[in-house]
């Protein structure tokens, strides 16, 4: 027997009971999100590469590491996209949207494609919702997508939620207190981890993330961006922090809070739940105000975030819902009946299912064969309210809630108008 495949390492089946919750979570997320204006974009699975060595910045780990990228036909190479604010900031400058009313807001809900080494919470395809407002520098446009953020994640009942807020202040900022770090990090090499003093020159930054013991001693110790914010970066902090004060939600400053990707300034945030293990961010992003020229655009401020899906259904814990409501289980009973006559029962059941659903009921057809106490089993587990038994020339009709049974004369209609009264008023 040829050998069993299965799903590469680190991809993930949702099978139809996994859907559920994330269902519930798209509906969510697409109703918090359009009440505020954002409307939904999709762009393709794959970009030329180029887009995330300009757009993602080719020193972070998803360009240096992660990337899926492949040769097409003509030679270009592509990449599956490995995050979404490049190809959305893409897309805007494609289409000329900066004619439309800024800020333009977008959401997506898509797939993405990151080489990492699986774990629980990290895979190398996961899904997000994103949400981007562009064309804007306000303070409040931050405070408003970290609100809506904080709206889903709440009313999704993400466990031990909290909130981490910082700002890594304008590219100019940045540039001096970048060779301050490096400065800091070159007196202190000998105590760093390899990787850590490998990337001083490349991202300095990153030292902050480092779980290396002695790493962390230094960078305890190291001087911080927070403290160096100029007169403006920080009066926009301090409205994007008087807004979300306003808004009652709560955060802590984190000035070692560096997002993975080189296009932030300003406002960055993460949200994080205690109910996930090591890879406990379920949501985060920032402002990009310098995206926009790395992609050959004119200069045009924008903020947005990123949420994993996988990672919020985990640590909501599991949310049964009702599935719809079966009207009507069609079940055959052809008897003894053989050749046209066996056919006519077939022919009748199946128009019987399809013309139930034009009139607007849910229904299931069998089709495993069943013998007619097993469909009658088969029709009790879907939760049918009715059953309709199609024999030669007759149809009965079962009520599952009384019992009750009995025939219908008048064929496929009357059965419809039986279960349409029966189902009693529509409760939208
Ligand atoms: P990032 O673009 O890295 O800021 O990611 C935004 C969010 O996407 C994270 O907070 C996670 O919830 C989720 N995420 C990122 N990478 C992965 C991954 N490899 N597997 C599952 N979820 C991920």
């Amino acid at each position: 027997m040829a050998q069993k495949l299965q799903a590469p390492r680190g991809t993930q089946d949702v099978l139809p009971d996994q859907s559920v919750p994330r269902l519930a979570l798209e509906r969510l997320a697409r109703s918090v999100l359009e009440g505020a204006g954002y409307r939904r974009i999709e762009t393709p699975t794959f970009e030329a590469t180029e887009l995330f060595a300009r757009g993602v910045g080719t020193s972070t780990d998803i360009v240096q590491k992660e990337m899926y990228t492949l040769e097409d036909r003509g030679g270009r190479s592509i990449t599956l996209r490995p995050e979404g604010t490049a190809p959305v900031a893409r897309a805007y400058l494609e289409h000329g949207m900066h004619k439309l009313p800024q800020p333009v807001k977008l959401w997506y809900l898509s797939s993405f494609y990151r080489n990492e080494r699986p774990q629980q919470g990290r895979y190398k395809q996961f899904w997000q919702i994103g949400a981007e407002a562009i064309g804007s520098a306000e303070p409040a446009v931050d405070a408003e997508l970290i609100v809506l953020l904080h709206t889903i994640l709440t009313e999704f009942e993400v466990a031990d939620l909290h909130l981490r807020l910082g700002s890594l202040g304008t590219p100019e900022t940045r540039a001096v207190y970048r060779e301050k770090l490096v400065a800091y990090l070159r007196a202190n090499e000998d105590r760093l981890s390899e990787e850590v003093r490998s990337r001083i020159d490349l991202n300095p930054l990153r030292a902050f993330d480092s779980d290396h013991p002695g790493t962390r001693e230094v960078m305890a110790g190291a001087p911080l961006l927070m403290d160096e914010l100029d007169a403006g970066d920080q009066e926009h902090f301090d409205e994007v922090r008087a807004l979300l004060d306003i808004a009652g939600v709560s955060y802590d400053l984190d000035p070692t809070l560096v997002r993975g990707l080189d296009y932030y300034a300003r406002t960055v945030f993460e949200f994080t739940s205690g109910a996930l293990g090591a890879q406990s961010a379920v949501g985060g992003g920032g402002r990009y105000d310098g995206l926009m020229e790395q992609l050959g655009g004119p200069a045009t401020p924008g903020s947005g975030w990123a949420a994993g899906i996988e990672r919020i259904v985990l640590s909501a814990g599991h949310r049964p819902e009702p599935g719809p409501v079966l009207d009507l289980y069609v079940a055959l009973d052809a008897g003894d009946a053989q050749g046209d006559d066996a056919r006519a029962v077939r022919v009748t059941a199946f128009q019987l299912a399809a013309r139930a659903r034009e009139a607007g009921l849910n229904s299931q057809l069998e089709l495993a064969g069943r013998s007619l106490k097993g469909q009658l089993k088969q029709a009790a587990r879907a939760g049918a309210r009715y059953v309709a038994v199609v024999r030669p020339g007759e149809i009965g009709l079962k009520d599952m809630e009384s019992g009750e049974q009995r025939p219908v004369a008048g064929g496929v209609d009357a059965v419809i108008h039986d279960v349409l009264r029966g189902r009693g008023p529509v409760v939208l």
